[in-house]
């Protein structure tokens, strides 16, 4: 079978949030594509290493770290890209937090905390690639969502709204988006094994819950969102638009 219809070669990919977890395998999987990535993070010493280790790996990579709440550094980055003739091709909004604690007990800071880092900054950097993906007529989008996207369950009040705004934002870009050749779309990943659910792999109660919802009966591995992804990415999903993927072994269909 040709994988043609999958290829990224010639395709810029930034993925916020690529320096770890489920940003970085999907960064890995655009490369291994072709995709040329740019990697990004909080912390400027683990993109620098991210950066390297895709390099070592024979990988076309950049990095630019910089916090996607912060307006001001979202747009210079793509201000930097516009000097250095750097066309972003493919967006993927992943970057974001996760705080559990009863909604009663919630700040304002914190919950406003939540969603600007899960929601807010998919709206900001998916305008900033937008208006230059717009002129081009061509373009990508891919935020990442969750089940919370659909689903409510105790303690992560900020973080369902925020996720349930992501659906509706994908929505959104890609009504008004879609004339000038953009798709955007969203993955929702269940429960998988990264660093935001480090306290909940440990806690036998919560994996007793879980293997009484998973009709897969095991956590999800960063690695299986790659296909979504590229899928999603790439000419494949041209007619694919608004749309969100769970890639969460069913749990969804069997709530
Ligand atoms: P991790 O905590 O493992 O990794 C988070 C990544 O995002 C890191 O690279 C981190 O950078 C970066 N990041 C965090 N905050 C910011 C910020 N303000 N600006 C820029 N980068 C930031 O998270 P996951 O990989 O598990 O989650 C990735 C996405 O997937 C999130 O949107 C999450 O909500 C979603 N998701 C995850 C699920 C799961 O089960 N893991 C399930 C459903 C959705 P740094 O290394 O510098 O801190």
């Amino acid at each position: 079978m040709s994988t043609a219809l999958f290829d990224l070669s010639g395709r810029t990919a930034l993925v916020t949030g690529s320096s770890r977890g489920l940003g970085r395998a999907i960064a890995e999987g655009m490369a291994k594509a072709g995709a040329r990535l740019i990697i990004n993070g909080v912390d400027p010493d683990r993109v620098e290493k991210t950066v390297a280790e895709f390099r070592a790996a024979g990988h076309q990579a950049d990095g630019v770290a910089f916090d996607v709440t912060d307006e001001p550094a979202v747009v210079g980055a793509f201000e930097r890209f516009d000097r250095e003739g750097i066309a972003v091709d493919i967006l993927v909004n992943n970057a974001g937090i996760q705080r559990r604690k009863p909604l009663v007990e919630f700040t304002t800071e914190e919950w406003r905390k939540v969603i600007e880092t899960n929601l807010t900054s998919a709206f900001i950097a998916g305008r900033e690639a937008a208006r230059r993906m717009i002129p081009r007529k061509r373009g990508k989008i891919i935020n990442i969502g969750s089940l919370g996207s659909e689903l409510a369950r105790p303690t992560i009040a900020p973080y369902t709204a925020a996720k349930g705004g992501i659906r509706n934002l994908t929505r959104s870009m890609a009504v008004e988006w879609a004339q000038s050749g953009i798709q955007a779309n969203a993955i929702g990943p269940g429960y998988m094994l990264t660093d935001m659910n480090e306290a909940l792999m440990s806690n036998p109660e919560f994996n007793n819950w879980l293997m009484s919802r998973v009709p897969a009966k095991r956590w999800g591995k960063p690695d299986e969102l790659v296909g979504a992804a590229i899928f999603l990415a790439s000419e494949a999903s041209n007619y694919v638009n608004g749309q969100t993927i769970y890639v969460d072994g069913g749990m969804l269909a069997a709530m």
